[in-house]
């Protein structure tokens, strides 16, 4: 058998139905598509026109991250503390400074950033989808790429209708292409009134087409809805139909347990951005029970405002440590369960388990290769425990998207990141200069002033 890509010499993580991992493994790979994976005899007498000799370290199926906003790097850093950021700082800020040039120099690097860690797979929420998919395309970065929706104007769309037909054109544009697949993105629950978030259930039937939100992120959004309506976001979304289709609900930190026998009947999944919502001080999204319940859950990074590192693999211990810290238990979230959350289990909740998530014959080519021979990484007696608590994004040797190696030793192989980080630069110079504060280096590590025009 001929193929384009093998890989030998590493240890295969395939997560497959049987967890199995093949020490000194192998994975081959022809066009798009991995056609052999399993020990080193699964590519006796295929030939290929690249080899890469993973030299030891852990071939693993690429990480998905399934929530973020990888535009928003200029913004990484800004406006850190102050009290309600996201209503008061971030949306105004957005409306006065967002266009397209500053979305897609910003996805360039979020792309870029994403795939040198081994992440191979994102759910995107923003606006000006078009150019974020552009982004991801140069890259080289697998995206489901959402159109933000709101009741209010955002930088792309005067209101939720505008944004609507903008969702329906954007959905139409990029259909069937190899990396983009377009999404609806609403923004959430509190956000959009019934008419708008009926709307975009209809637009999802008749396209078909998965949507992703923000759902119970805040405990006041939780409060806000009950005194409106008495149910909770998730059992409001659930009346409106957002059931039964591929619906990924972003956090999920104030679910009850009858909200989660909603989810797991109505099939919603939920994207687990622990990391991003611990450092807002908001709480923990009950991953466990959710998973327990039958719930697909994958890991999500949130944008680099809210998360700032956008890498899934420098989260994983965290993941699991705050998990097992809330339980008061060392086993309450085991390694395995973490990296299931990264890979399989993120594929399952995007709805695309059938092609990502596990090194299998017949899978996508999303394939990550973690070296093993540093210092940190000695010695090896579990793949999971490895990856989750020692592995760093610094040991990814190597990031394989549709076949395709695109990053490799911390380079992007299609894209220029010397000029992206460039173009973020000049963009973030234009943000300090728009809210008062002196170019980043120059700025000596002050707080924005707390009375900027942002805060209402
Ligand atoms: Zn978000």
């Amino acid at each position: 058998m001929r193929a384009d890509l093998i890989i030998r010499n590493g240890h295969v993580v395939s997560m497959d139905g049987d967890f199995s991992v093949h020490v000194g493994g192998a994975v081959a790979v022809s066009g798009d598509r991995i056609v052999a994976a399993g020990p080193a005899s699964v590519v006796e007498g295929v030939t290929a026109t690249q080899e890469i000799d993973a030299e030891g370290g852990l071939v693993i199926p690429g990480l998905i991250n399934s929530h973020c906003h990888f535009a928003m790097t200029p913004f990484r850093g800004l406006g850190e503390g102050l009290p309600n950021r996201l209503e008061r700082f971030m949306w105004p800020l957005e409306r006065d400074m967002v266009d397209g040039d500053l979305v897609e120099a910003g996805a360039v690097l979020g792309a870029i950033e994403m795939v040198v860690a081994g992440t191979t797979c994102v759910v995107d929420s923003y606006t000006y989808p078009e150019r974020r998919a552009l982004a991801a395309d140069k890259v080289g970065l697998r995206a489901l790429i959402g159109q933000t929706i709101m009741n209010q104007r955002t930088p792309d769309s005067p209101d939720w209708r505008a944004g609507l037909r903008r969702a329906e054109g954007w959905l139409g544009d990029w259909a069937g292409h190899r990396l983009v697949t377009p999404i609806l993105s609403p923004h959430s629950p509190y956000a959009l009134d019934d008419e708008a978030l009926a709307g975009i259930v209809a637009l999802s039937d008749r396209s078909g087409c998965s949507i992703t939100m923000h759902v119970s992120e805040f405990e006041w959004e939780a409060q806000r809805l009950r005194e409106r309506r008495g149910l909770t976001p998730v059992a409001h979304l659930d009346a409106l139909g957002f059931s039964n289709r591929v619906f990924i609900a972003a956090h999920c930190i104030f679910v009850d347990d009858d909200d989660i026998a909603i989810m797991a009947r109505g099939g919603m999944s939920v994207a687990h951005n622990m990391v991003a919502n611990i450092k807002a001080g908001k709480g923990v999204a009950p991953a466990g029970k959710l998973r327990r319940a039958g719930i697909a859950v994958g890991l999500g990074t949130d944008g680099p405002m809210s998360g700032n590192g956008i890498d899934t693999l420098g989260q994983l211990g965290y993941v699991a440590k705050v998990a097992n810290l809330m339980a008061l238990d060392n086993a309450a979230m085991p390694p395995r369960d973490v990296v299931e959350m990264a890979t399989i289990g993120a594929a399952r909740a995007i709805g695309m388990a059938d092609v990502l998530g596990s090194l299998e014959a017949g899978k996508k080519a999303d394939i990550a290769i973690i070296r093993t021979d540093q210092p940190h990484m000695q010695p090896l007696y579990d793949v999971y425990t490895s990856l989750v608590f020692s592995a760093t994004t610094r040991d990814v040797r190597a990031t394989i998207v549709d076949g395709r190696l695109v990053a490799r030793d911390g380079v992007p192989l299609h894209a220029d990141m010397p000029a992206a980080i460039a173009g973020v630069r000049a963009a973030g110079a234009r943000l300090a200069a728009h809210v008062g504060l002196p170019p980043l280096e120059m700025s000596g590590g002050h707080a924005i002033p707390p009375a900027r025009p942002f805060l209402s």
